[in-house]
């Protein structure tokens, strides 16, 4: 083995990178390698693409990133910075290679889970807190654009409507977005997550390096086998504990590669079934609103594509319940995303996108597999994914459609009607390493992430959360991870007194 860690960590995603911060925050001594199979996007590790101010250099970081085919039958194209990996059955299934992941790319949406969606496997008051610490992690506010223009009125019709004893109201949506001084927004890639990180001496990030092998001794991860993919050279490093967070497609296909089955590797995958409506803010609540001269929070970085100002001007909520099953993300923009009528012009604000995103039904037949016979671009057993809407999805993905035509029509003017985008087009997908009380065959690992079977084998993710949820899911991801990072710590504490002593 050329090197030897304490903790090897796979992704440097926003989960990935929160690990190993919480490592090195609670346990400096903690030697930590993090090793990432993309490249740096921009200038800074894990920055996020819309903070790149420069249009041309922004283009060009996203255009290094295509690939993969344009679009799947029944699909659309990727969005940039993300490559399709899916089939059929879930044709907008979609990957980041980048440090950062998707977190460099991401809308930043960060709602708590609710209700039925809170994984029960975890004492209530340590979940609550371990979201606390990633919404400070993530930089999480609901005042980033308190400024934007008639956003108060699209909440007030939005309140009218859905607004009832017993649940969250409508209001701002928790993002991880900041504010500078100037009023510049800044989107929370997982660089912030970082923050010194990266300087740290104990900490190595190594890039364009992939992960093939878990190598194990007997329920023990002694470390892993890496590939370097510049070069093609192969090597192996030694850790004392592994934490793979490699999304929800390659974590199982990782452990799969690996040797480590559990009969639920794999299963379970859901992602939110996405319902999206746009319609243009009645003039009656315009002339009503904020004054329209109203200077828009303006980003660092001018919107994809050109212009000045990133075309989002406030993100509302409409928060999940149980008793509607679904959350709604409410985005204002500046232009319309569809043509208007000669002669129509919309005040920045006034065009309105509703996107409501559903729970979808468990089932461990929803699955993502891996091809023993096929392999991927790297040599890993090749991606296929298994996943139908059930009886009861159809039902809530109805009624989401109509409660979002509703929401529609009661803003103004609905521009065409609401649509359900094909499978994987929430790019949140879950459960498929996912995590539970006993190692029963329906979970891939315990509440701090250890996968069943293994002493210090973890998975972090999407993929680890249990329940049927909603809500955007990244938030409750990194507070897993801070758990998981938590749990490393007590464990290698003792030894790592010892070693450094
Ligand atoms: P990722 O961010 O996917 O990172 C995994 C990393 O692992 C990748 O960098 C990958 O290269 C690396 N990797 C994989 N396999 C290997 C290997 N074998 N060896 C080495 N490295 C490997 N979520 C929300 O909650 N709210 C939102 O508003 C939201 N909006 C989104 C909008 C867009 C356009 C996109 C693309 C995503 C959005 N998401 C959103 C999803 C969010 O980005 C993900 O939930 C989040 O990034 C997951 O974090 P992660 O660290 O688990 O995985």
């Amino acid at each position: 083995m050329s090197a030897s860690y304490d903790v090897v960590v796979v992704g440097s995603g926003p989960v990935g990178t929160a690990v190993a911060r919480e490592l090195t925050d609670l346990d400096p001594s903690l030697q930590v390698l993090v090793v990432e199979a993309g490249a740096v996007v921009g200038e800074v590790p894990g920055g996020h693409v819309k903070n790149i101010a420069d249009v041309a250099a922004r283009d060009a970081a996203l255009a290094a990133l295509a690939g993969g085919p344009a679009a799947l039958p029944g699909g659309t194209a990727a969005r940039p910075g993300t490559v399709l990996v899916g089939s059929a059955d879930m044709p907008n299934a979609a990957i980041s290679t980048n440090v950062g992941g998707m977190g460099a790319h991401w809308t930043a949406a960060c709602p708590r889970p609710a209700d039925d969606e809170v994984p029960d496997c975890v004492d209530p008051a340590v979940l609550d807190a371990a979201l606390t610490r990633a919404e400070e992690l993530l930089a999480v506010t609901t005042h980033a654009f308190d400024r934007a223009p008639l956003t108060g009125a699209v909440q007030r019709v939005l309140g009218e409507l859905f607004d009832r004893p017993g649940r969250r109201p409508v209001g701002a949506m928790p993002v991880a977005v900041s504010v500078g001084e100037d009023g510049a927004l800044h989107w929370t890639g997982p660089a912030v997550v970082a923050g010194d990180l990266w300087d740290r001496p104990q900490v190595t990030l190594r890039t364009r390096t992939l992960v093939r092998r878990v190598l194990l001794d007997g329920d023990r991860a002694t470390g892993v086998e890496v590939v370097a993919l510049a070069t093609g050279a192969r090597d192996t490093v030694a850790a004392r504990a592994v934490v793979v967070a490699a999304d929800a497609f390659r974590t199982p296909q990782l452990l799969w590669a690996s040797g480590i089955r559990p009969t639920a590797l794999g299963r379970y995958l859901t992602e939110h079934p996405q319902v999206m409506a746009a319609s243009v803010l009645d003039e009656r609540y315009v002339a009503a609103g904020a004054p329209v001269d109203v200077d828009l929070p303006r980003s660092s970085a001018a919107a994809p594509g050109g212009g000045a100002i990133v075309p989002v001007s406030g993100v509302s909520w409409v928060p999940y319940a149980a008793d509607r099953p679904f959350h709604g993300q409410v985005m204002q923009m500046d232009a319309s995303p569809v043509p208007l009528d000669p002669g129509v012009t919309v005040r920045p604000g006034q065009v309105v996108g509703l996107g409501w995103f559903c729970r979808k039904e468990l089932s461990p037949d929803n699955r993502v597999w891996f091809d023993d016979t096929a392999t991927d671009e790297h040599g890993l057993p090749a991606i296929r994914i298994d996943y139908r809407l059930s009886d009861a999805d159809r039902a809530t993905i109805a009624q989401a459609t109509a409660e979002i035509r509703g929401a529609a029509e009661a803003l103004g003017r609905p521009l065409g009607e609401p649509f359900l985008m094909p499978a994987g087009s929430s790019l949140h997908y879950l459960g498929t390493t996912r995590m539970g009380t006993s190692d029963d065959g329906s979970s891939v690992c315990d509440p701090t992430g250890r996968v069943w079977g293994t002493a210090n084998l973890h998975v972090g993710g999407n993929n680890v959360i249990p329940t049927a949820t909603a809500c955007n899911p990244t938030l409750t991801a990194v507070a897993f991870g801070v758990l998981t990072a938590r749990a490393l710590v007590a464990q290698m504490a003792p030894v790592a007194e010892e070693a450094h002593a």
